[in-house]
Protein backbone atom coordinates (compact mmCIF):
# COMPACT_ATOMS: atom_id res chain seq x y z
CA UNK A 1 0.00 0.00 0.00
CA UNK A 2 1.57 3.62 -0.69
CA UNK A 3 2.08 5.66 1.94
CA UNK A 4 0.54 9.35 0.99
CA UNK A 5 2.54 11.53 2.88
CA UNK A 6 1.65 15.21 3.73
CA UNK A 7 3.60 16.65 5.77
CA UNK A 8 4.30 20.38 5.28
CA UNK A 9 7.85 20.46 5.14
CA UNK A 10 10.41 18.24 5.09
CA UNK A 11 8.29 16.50 2.20
CA UNK A 12 7.56 13.40 -0.25
CA UNK A 13 10.56 13.99 -2.64
CA UNK A 14 9.01 12.54 -6.65
CA UNK A 15 8.75 8.87 -6.72
CA UNK A 16 10.70 9.51 -9.93
CA UNK A 17 13.90 11.66 -7.52
CA UNK A 18 13.75 9.19 -5.26
CA UNK A 19 14.28 6.05 -7.31
CA UNK A 20 17.31 7.98 -8.94
CA UNK A 21 18.48 9.02 -6.05
CA UNK A 22 18.37 5.11 -4.64
CA UNK A 23 20.07 4.08 -7.92
CA UNK A 24 22.54 6.88 -8.18
CA UNK A 25 23.84 6.71 -4.30
CA UNK A 26 26.71 4.76 -3.95
CA UNK A 27 28.35 5.34 -7.00
CA UNK A 28 27.03 8.73 -8.63
CA UNK A 29 29.40 9.97 -10.80
CA UNK A 30 30.37 6.98 -12.66
CA UNK A 31 33.94 6.09 -10.54
CA UNK A 32 32.86 4.59 -7.34
CA UNK A 33 32.12 7.82 -5.59
CA UNK A 34 28.90 8.92 -3.73
CA UNK A 35 27.73 12.30 -3.79
CA UNK A 36 27.60 12.03 0.24
CA UNK A 37 31.87 12.03 -0.18
CA UNK A 38 32.65 13.72 -3.43
CA UNK A 39 35.12 16.24 -2.44
CA UNK A 40 33.58 19.75 -3.35
CA UNK A 41 36.67 20.76 -5.30
CA UNK A 42 36.58 17.67 -7.27
CA UNK A 43 35.66 18.32 -11.34
CA UNK A 44 32.42 16.22 -10.48
CA UNK A 45 31.05 18.47 -8.01
CA UNK A 46 32.00 21.50 -10.45
CA UNK A 47 30.00 20.30 -13.39
CA UNK A 48 26.55 19.35 -10.73
CA UNK A 49 26.82 23.01 -9.08
CA UNK A 50 27.33 24.81 -12.64
CA UNK A 51 24.53 22.33 -14.15
CA UNK A 52 22.75 23.28 -10.70
CA UNK A 53 23.14 26.57 -10.83
CA UNK A 54 22.04 27.05 -14.68
CA UNK A 55 19.08 24.54 -14.40
CA UNK A 56 17.46 26.83 -11.11
CA UNK A 57 18.07 30.15 -13.53
CA UNK A 58 16.12 28.39 -16.36
CA UNK A 59 13.54 26.04 -14.65
CA UNK A 60 12.66 29.74 -12.61
CA UNK A 61 12.71 31.89 -16.27
CA UNK A 62 14.91 34.66 -13.79
CA UNK A 63 15.79 36.89 -16.27
CA UNK A 64 19.31 38.37 -16.28
CA UNK A 65 19.13 40.70 -14.57
CA UNK A 66 18.94 38.78 -11.15
CA UNK A 67 21.27 35.96 -10.52
CA UNK A 68 21.23 32.94 -8.62
CA UNK A 69 22.80 31.30 -5.79
CA UNK A 70 22.52 28.19 -3.39
CA UNK A 71 23.85 28.72 -0.12
CA UNK A 72 24.00 26.68 2.89
CA UNK A 73 21.20 28.59 5.02
CA UNK A 74 17.91 28.14 5.73
CA UNK A 75 15.07 30.32 5.23
CA UNK A 76 15.50 31.75 8.95
CA UNK A 77 19.08 32.88 8.53
CA UNK A 78 17.70 34.91 5.25
CA UNK A 79 15.48 36.79 7.58
CA UNK A 80 17.98 38.77 8.86
CA UNK A 81 20.54 38.40 6.11
CA UNK A 82 18.57 40.09 3.67
CA UNK A 83 18.02 43.31 6.13
CA UNK A 84 22.03 43.71 6.32
CA UNK A 85 22.00 43.33 2.58
CA UNK A 86 19.25 45.33 1.22
CA UNK A 87 19.39 48.40 3.82
CA UNK A 88 21.85 50.56 6.33
CA UNK A 89 21.18 51.77 9.85
CA UNK A 90 18.37 54.29 9.87
CA UNK A 91 16.74 53.12 6.85
CA UNK A 92 13.09 52.07 6.37
CA UNK A 93 12.09 48.50 5.63
CA UNK A 94 8.62 47.30 5.00
CA UNK A 95 6.91 44.21 6.10
CA UNK A 96 3.49 42.18 6.30
CA UNK A 97 2.78 39.88 9.04
CA UNK A 98 0.59 37.23 7.49
CA UNK A 99 1.85 34.24 10.00
CA UNK A 100 4.45 32.65 11.80
CA UNK A 101 7.26 32.62 9.22
CA UNK A 102 6.19 36.61 8.02
CA UNK A 103 6.22 37.12 12.04
CA UNK A 104 9.23 35.69 12.78
CA UNK A 105 10.57 37.90 9.78
CA UNK A 106 9.44 41.11 11.59
CA UNK A 107 11.34 40.16 14.25
CA UNK A 108 14.44 40.20 13.01
CA UNK A 109 13.40 43.50 11.37
CA UNK A 110 13.02 44.86 14.91
CA UNK A 111 16.27 43.42 16.20
CA UNK A 112 18.23 45.33 13.53
CA UNK A 113 17.04 48.64 14.84
CA UNK A 114 15.68 49.91 10.98
CA UNK A 115 12.33 51.89 10.89
CA UNK A 116 9.88 49.56 10.69
CA UNK A 117 6.76 50.33 8.19
CA UNK A 118 4.26 47.92 9.04
CA UNK A 119 2.05 47.54 5.99
CA UNK A 120 -0.38 45.03 7.12
CA UNK A 121 -0.66 43.00 10.26
CA UNK A 122 -2.75 40.16 9.82
CA UNK A 123 -2.71 38.84 13.70
CA UNK A 124 -5.99 40.65 14.53
CA UNK A 125 -7.58 38.44 11.96
CA UNK A 126 -6.59 35.26 12.98
CA UNK A 127 -4.37 35.28 9.84
CA UNK A 128 -6.95 34.59 7.91
CA UNK A 129 -6.56 36.95 5.11
CA UNK A 130 -4.05 39.03 3.38
CA UNK A 131 -5.97 41.88 3.61
CA UNK A 132 -6.25 44.18 -0.11
CA UNK A 133 -3.02 43.02 -1.47
CA UNK A 134 -3.50 45.24 -4.44
CA UNK A 135 -3.96 48.60 -1.96
CA UNK A 136 -1.29 47.81 0.15
CA UNK A 137 0.36 51.65 0.90
CA UNK A 138 4.54 51.41 1.27
CA UNK A 139 6.35 54.22 2.63
CA UNK A 140 8.27 55.50 -0.62
CA UNK A 141 11.79 55.70 1.11
CA UNK A 142 11.79 52.24 2.20
CA UNK A 143 14.35 50.37 1.07
CA UNK A 144 12.05 46.88 0.18
CA UNK A 145 8.43 45.27 1.20
CA UNK A 146 8.78 41.77 2.44
CA UNK A 147 6.45 39.16 1.83
CA UNK A 148 6.06 35.83 2.31
CA UNK A 149 4.02 34.51 -1.02
CA UNK A 150 2.62 31.30 1.28
CA UNK A 151 1.75 31.45 4.56
CA UNK A 152 2.41 27.58 5.27
CA UNK A 153 1.13 27.41 9.08
CA UNK A 154 -2.05 29.18 8.51
CA UNK A 155 -2.82 28.41 4.58
CA UNK A 156 -2.84 31.67 2.88
CA UNK A 157 -1.31 32.76 -0.12
CA UNK A 158 -0.96 35.59 -2.56
CA UNK A 159 -3.40 34.93 -5.53
CA UNK A 160 -1.19 37.39 -7.68
CA UNK A 161 1.88 38.76 -5.71
CA UNK A 162 1.26 43.29 -6.10
CA UNK A 163 3.53 44.90 -8.38
CA UNK A 164 2.30 48.70 -7.95
CA UNK A 165 4.46 49.31 -5.09
CA UNK A 166 7.07 52.14 -5.64
CA UNK A 167 10.09 49.74 -3.70
CA UNK A 168 11.55 46.36 -4.34
CA UNK A 169 9.53 43.12 -3.31
CA UNK A 170 11.81 40.94 -1.34
CA UNK A 171 9.71 37.53 -0.91
CA UNK A 172 9.90 34.64 1.14
CA UNK A 173 8.99 31.89 -1.38
CA UNK A 174 10.10 28.57 0.96
CA UNK A 175 6.74 27.27 0.40
CA UNK A 176 5.78 28.37 -3.09
CA UNK A 177 9.15 28.55 -5.49
CA UNK A 178 9.09 26.00 -8.14
CA UNK A 179 5.53 25.49 -8.61
CA UNK A 180 3.98 29.52 -9.94
CA UNK A 181 5.11 31.02 -12.95
CA UNK A 182 4.06 34.53 -12.28
CA UNK A 183 6.89 36.04 -10.23
CA UNK A 184 7.13 39.60 -11.03
CA UNK A 185 10.95 39.88 -11.69
CA UNK A 186 10.73 43.51 -12.65
CA UNK A 187 9.56 44.37 -9.47
CA UNK A 188 12.03 41.70 -6.96
CA UNK A 189 14.81 42.54 -5.32
CA UNK A 190 15.02 39.26 -3.87
CA UNK A 191 13.59 35.73 -3.38
CA UNK A 192 14.87 33.08 -1.00
CA UNK A 193 13.69 29.76 -0.49
CA UNK A 194 14.75 26.71 1.71
CA UNK A 195 15.15 23.60 0.25
CA UNK A 196 12.39 20.56 1.55
CA UNK A 197 9.10 21.79 -0.06
CA UNK A 198 8.44 21.84 -3.16
CA UNK A 199 12.24 21.17 -4.16
CA UNK A 200 15.21 19.39 -2.58
CA UNK A 201 15.68 18.51 0.81
CA UNK A 202 16.84 20.40 3.99
CA UNK A 203 20.11 22.08 4.14
CA UNK A 204 20.38 24.83 1.22
CA UNK A 205 18.46 27.69 -0.15
CA UNK A 206 17.93 29.23 -3.37
CA UNK A 207 18.27 33.03 -3.80
CA UNK A 208 18.07 35.10 -6.37
CA UNK A 209 19.07 38.47 -6.72
CA UNK A 210 19.05 41.52 -8.60
CA UNK A 211 21.93 42.02 -9.68
CA UNK A 212 22.79 45.42 -9.26
CA UNK A 213 21.71 45.52 -5.87
CA UNK A 214 24.41 42.79 -5.23
CA UNK A 215 27.10 45.04 -6.39
CA UNK A 216 25.35 47.30 -3.88
CA UNK A 217 24.93 44.93 -1.02
CA UNK A 218 28.44 44.06 -1.17
CA UNK A 219 29.59 47.70 -0.26
CA UNK A 220 26.81 47.76 2.50
CA UNK A 221 28.41 44.35 3.51
CA UNK A 222 31.84 45.52 4.30
CA UNK A 223 30.22 48.26 7.03
CA UNK A 224 27.83 45.84 8.66
CA UNK A 225 30.10 44.09 11.30
CA UNK A 226 29.39 40.51 9.55
CA UNK A 227 32.00 38.21 7.82
CA UNK A 228 32.56 37.97 4.26
CA UNK A 229 30.72 34.41 4.62
CA UNK A 230 27.78 35.67 5.12
CA UNK A 231 27.55 37.99 2.34
CA UNK A 232 25.62 36.93 -0.45
CA UNK A 233 28.07 38.74 -3.16
CA UNK A 234 31.20 37.01 -1.68
CA UNK A 235 28.58 34.08 -2.24
CA UNK A 236 28.35 34.58 -5.80
CA UNK A 237 31.37 35.49 -6.35
CA UNK A 238 32.52 31.98 -5.32
CA UNK A 239 29.75 30.47 -7.46
CA UNK A 240 28.41 29.07 -4.68
CA UNK A 241 31.13 27.34 -3.20
CA UNK A 242 32.49 29.67 -0.38
CA UNK A 243 32.62 27.29 2.01
CA UNK A 244 32.20 23.74 1.63
CA UNK A 245 28.80 23.30 0.60
CA UNK A 246 26.11 20.96 1.31
CA UNK A 247 26.92 19.01 -1.72
CA UNK A 248 23.99 15.94 -0.96
CA UNK A 249 20.99 18.59 -0.90
CA UNK A 250 22.34 20.23 -3.78
CA UNK A 251 22.75 17.42 -5.47
CA UNK A 252 18.94 16.43 -4.74
CA UNK A 253 17.60 20.12 -5.69
CA UNK A 254 19.34 18.89 -9.07
CA UNK A 255 17.52 16.29 -9.19
CA UNK A 256 14.45 17.73 -8.29
CA UNK A 257 14.56 20.15 -11.50
CA UNK A 258 15.41 17.99 -13.51
CA UNK A 259 12.42 16.16 -13.09
CA UNK A 260 10.02 19.07 -12.77
CA UNK A 261 11.50 20.60 -16.14
CA UNK A 262 10.81 17.15 -17.05
CA UNK A 263 7.12 17.09 -16.40
CA UNK A 264 6.39 20.33 -18.18
CA UNK A 265 8.70 23.47 -15.87
CA UNK A 266 6.99 25.30 -13.25
CA UNK A 267 3.51 25.82 -15.47
CA UNK A 268 2.55 22.51 -14.99
CA UNK A 269 3.89 22.23 -11.15
CA UNK A 270 0.68 24.64 -10.80
CA UNK A 271 -1.68 23.32 -13.06
CA UNK A 272 -1.28 20.33 -10.76
CA UNK A 273 -1.19 22.18 -7.81
CA UNK A 274 -4.50 24.25 -8.95
CA UNK A 275 -6.11 20.92 -9.64
CA UNK A 276 -5.71 19.09 -6.53
CA UNK A 277 -7.03 22.49 -4.61
CA UNK A 278 -9.85 22.48 -6.28
CA UNK A 279 -10.94 19.39 -5.03
CA UNK A 280 -9.48 19.75 -1.70
CA UNK A 281 -11.32 22.78 -1.11
CA UNK A 282 -14.79 21.37 -3.07
CA UNK A 283 -14.53 18.82 0.31
CA UNK A 284 -13.88 21.89 2.42
CA UNK A 285 -16.59 24.13 1.47
CA UNK A 286 -19.30 21.87 2.14
CA UNK A 287 -20.60 22.31 5.92
CA UNK A 288 -19.09 19.57 7.78
CA UNK A 289 -14.94 20.49 7.38
CA UNK A 290 -14.67 24.25 8.63
CA UNK A 291 -11.54 25.68 6.55
CA UNK A 292 -9.85 28.25 8.09
CA UNK A 293 -8.53 30.62 5.61
CA UNK A 294 -10.48 33.45 3.13
CA UNK A 295 -11.15 31.98 0.35
CA UNK A 296 -9.81 34.59 -1.97
CA UNK A 297 -6.22 34.02 -0.22
CA UNK A 298 -6.23 30.03 0.10
CA UNK A 299 -2.88 28.33 -0.36
CA UNK A 300 -2.81 25.81 -3.50
CA UNK A 301 -0.43 23.93 -1.13
CA UNK A 302 -1.43 23.64 2.68
CA UNK A 303 -5.16 22.93 3.38
CA UNK A 304 -5.92 23.82 7.16
CA UNK A 305 -9.67 23.16 8.81
CA UNK A 306 -10.95 22.43 11.78
CA UNK A 307 -13.68 19.82 12.21
CA UNK A 308 -16.83 20.40 14.97
CA UNK A 309 -14.84 18.86 18.22
CA UNK A 310 -11.51 18.13 19.27
CA UNK A 311 -12.67 14.47 19.17
CA UNK A 312 -13.19 14.66 15.53
CA UNK A 313 -9.71 15.90 15.20
CA UNK A 314 -8.31 13.07 16.93
CA UNK A 315 -10.38 10.60 14.73
CA UNK A 316 -9.36 11.87 11.39
CA UNK A 317 -5.84 11.78 12.22
CA UNK A 318 -6.15 8.57 13.79
CA UNK A 319 -8.20 7.28 10.92
CA UNK A 320 -6.07 9.22 8.19
CA UNK A 321 -3.31 7.04 9.64
CA UNK A 322 -4.97 3.64 9.36
CA UNK A 323 -5.19 5.15 5.39
CA UNK A 324 -1.65 5.57 5.28
CA UNK A 325 -2.50 9.11 4.93
CA UNK A 326 0.27 10.99 7.24
CA UNK A 327 1.29 14.24 9.06
CA UNK A 328 -2.20 15.97 8.49
CA UNK A 329 -1.99 17.34 12.12
CA UNK A 330 -2.16 21.33 12.28
CA UNK A 331 0.40 23.16 13.30
CA UNK A 332 1.30 23.00 17.05
CA UNK A 333 -0.26 26.34 17.68
CA UNK A 334 -3.09 26.41 15.29
CA UNK A 335 -4.46 23.15 15.88
CA UNK A 336 -7.39 21.34 13.60
CA UNK A 337 -5.96 19.86 10.62
CA UNK A 338 -3.30 20.94 8.43
CA UNK A 339 -2.43 18.99 5.34
CA UNK A 340 0.27 19.71 2.87
CA UNK A 341 0.82 18.89 -1.23
CA UNK A 342 3.93 20.16 -3.12
CA UNK A 343 5.34 19.39 -6.58
CA UNK A 344 6.65 15.92 -5.14
CA UNK A 345 3.15 14.31 -3.49
CA UNK A 346 1.48 13.12 -6.42
CA UNK A 347 -1.89 13.51 -8.04
CA UNK A 348 -3.41 10.29 -6.75
CA UNK A 349 -2.24 10.87 -3.45
CA UNK A 350 -3.98 14.36 -3.67
CA UNK A 351 -7.43 12.51 -4.53
CA UNK A 352 -6.67 9.13 -2.25
CA UNK A 353 -6.80 12.16 0.15
CA UNK A 354 -10.16 14.06 -1.11
CA UNK A 355 -11.61 10.10 -1.12
CA UNK A 356 -10.67 10.22 2.73
CA UNK A 357 -12.04 13.41 3.94
CA UNK A 358 -15.49 12.03 1.38
CA UNK A 359 -15.71 9.03 3.39
CA UNK A 360 -14.92 10.65 6.73
CA UNK A 361 -17.43 12.94 6.41
CA UNK A 362 -20.31 10.24 5.53
CA UNK A 363 -19.04 8.30 8.33
CA UNK A 364 -19.31 11.14 11.28
N1 LIG B 1 9.33 30.64 5.54
C1 LIG B 1 8.31 29.82 5.23
C2 LIG B 1 7.21 30.31 4.32
C3 LIG B 1 8.28 28.52 5.74
O1 LIG B 1 7.27 27.70 5.44
C4 LIG B 1 9.33 28.08 6.59
C5 LIG B 1 9.34 26.72 7.14
O2 LIG B 1 8.44 25.95 7.01
C6 LIG B 1 10.36 28.98 6.88
C7 LIG B 1 10.33 30.24 6.33
C8 LIG B 1 11.51 28.57 7.77
O3 LIG B 1 12.37 27.76 7.03
P1 LIG B 1 13.74 27.20 7.66
O4 LIG B 1 13.37 26.07 8.55
O5 LIG B 1 14.53 26.77 6.45
O6 LIG B 1 14.42 28.30 8.39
Amino acid sequence: MTTHYLSPGPSRLPDEVRSRVHAELLDTFGYGVSVMEVSHRSDSYAQLSHETLTLVKKVLGVPDTHVVLLTPFGAQQHFSLLIHHLSSPGDTISYVNSGVWSGLAVKDAQISGRKLDMVFDGSSFGYSTLGEPDKYVVDPKSKFLHLTVNNTVYGTEYPQIPTHLPVPLVLDMTSSLASRHDIPWEKVGLVYASAQKNFGIAGMSVVVMRQELLEEADQRMAQSGLGDALNYAKIYAKKSALNTPPVMPIYIANRCFQWIEAQGGVPEMERRAQENAAQIYGEIDGSFYLGKAVSQFRSRHNFVFDLKTPQLVEDFVSEAKENKILEVRGYRTVGGIRASVYNGVSQASAKEFVSFMRSFRANH
